[in-house]
């Protein structure tokens, strides 16, 4: 069964969340329905908690599915070094139709645990490393909308009140 995404403002998105520590059969299947679930939204990443899951694991494939090869998944991720800049439009599967520029690190460093748990260290660019950074906010009950300006957020709130009135949220 593909799980369901939590929508803003569902308190499991701003909660941060625990520590993977039992790489089992139950967390495989759980990444199984993540992307999934990434897939079936066409999305590009998707993080625990947007499933109800506090759990700080996320997974990312930029080919959406065509390519085995670009399928991450990030458990326990961290950023250990970032450097320049990208300003560019964002958007969320817990937020759908709000997209809005968000100031991001241009490149990071990340390290992560893969689903058997064993650490790597990875590089991303402009829109991994765009990626890297939405998901790893994701994990540690950040969202996107608190990265932008004050009069942007408000906007994009506005808006969320007015469908969640209309019921189309
Ligand atoms: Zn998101």
């Amino acid at each position: 069964m593909i799980p369901k995404i939590r929508k803003y403002p569902d308190p499991v998105l701003s909660q941060p969340g625990e520590p993977v520590t039992e790489f089992n059969a139950e967390l495989r299947k759980l990444v199984a329905d993540m992307f999934e679930t990434t897939y079936a939204s066409q999305g590009v990443g998707l993080a625990a908690p947007q499933v109800g899951v506090s759990k700080r694991l996320t997974v990312i494939d930029l080919s959406m599915g065509k390519e085995p090869k670009d399928k991450l998944v990030l458990i326990n991720p961290e950023i250990i070094s970032a450097e320049g800049r990208l300003y560019e439009e964002e958007g969320c599967l817990s937020f759908p139709d709000i997209t809005e520029k968000v100031v991001r690190s241009a490149k990071v460093r990340i390290r992560a645990q893969d689903a058997h748990g064993k650490w790597f260290e990875m590089d991303g660019e402009d829109l991994l490393s765009r990626c890297f950074q939405h998901e790893i906010d994701h994990v540690d009950g950040m969202l996107f909308i608190f990265r932008m300006s004050a009069l942007k957020r408000d906007l994009a709130l506005r808006k969320i009140r007015k469908l969640q009135k209309e019921g189309t949220w």
